[in-house]
């Protein structure tokens, strides 16, 4: 029987990758996508070795630390008893880059179901207010949370 992953052992995944190396990119990447913003050859980085037990992330020791917690309400674009929407700057020189996160400190995974539950009807809500913009074509919504610990969505706006 394969030894299982531990917060610091790595699971049989990873050990069978080959650390080290550069992996190809797949035939059928986002890079051969007609809107992918960027030309020329691509290469990928070679496999660094697993970092465990995994890295924090901001805010994973609790909401007393968490940025998002502890950044007033009172900036947010909108908000309500449990949610708020917040700007993301303009370095990207998109129409709009927002933010939309839990009032309360969750993830993803931890998220009240009464907020879950809220979750859908309110990605619709901001896409649809960010394509009410001028000049906004689609908007793409995105959440990695390797960053941050506190759940966020991020909505791109597209010229
Ligand atoms: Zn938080």
């Amino acid at each position: 029987m394969a030894t299982p992953a531990t917060p610091e052992q790595p699971g049989a995944f990873v050990r069978r990758l080959p650390t080290g190396e550069r992996l190809p990119l797949p035939a059928d990447s986002v890079a051969d996508w007609e809107t992918f913003p960027f030309e020329g050859d691509l290469r990928v980085k070679p496999l660094r070795p697993p970092v465990l037990p995994e890295p924090a992330r901001s805010g994973e020791d609790g909401p007393g630390a968490c940025p998002t917690c502890r950044k007033p309400v009172t900036e947010a674009l909108w908000a309500d008893d449990h949610w708020r929407v917040d700007a993301v700057g303009t370095e990207s020189r998109l129409p709009a880059v927002v933010m939309l996160q839990p009032r309360g400190h969750h993830d993803l995974s931890d998220l009240p179901a009464e907020r879950a539950a809220e979750l859908g009807p309110l990605l619709q809500r901001v896409e649809r207010a960010v394509l009410g913009l001028d000049g906004v074509a689609r908007v793409h919504v995105n959440r990695w949370g390797d960053g941050a610990a506190h759940l966020h969505f991020w909505f791109l706006a597209l010229p």
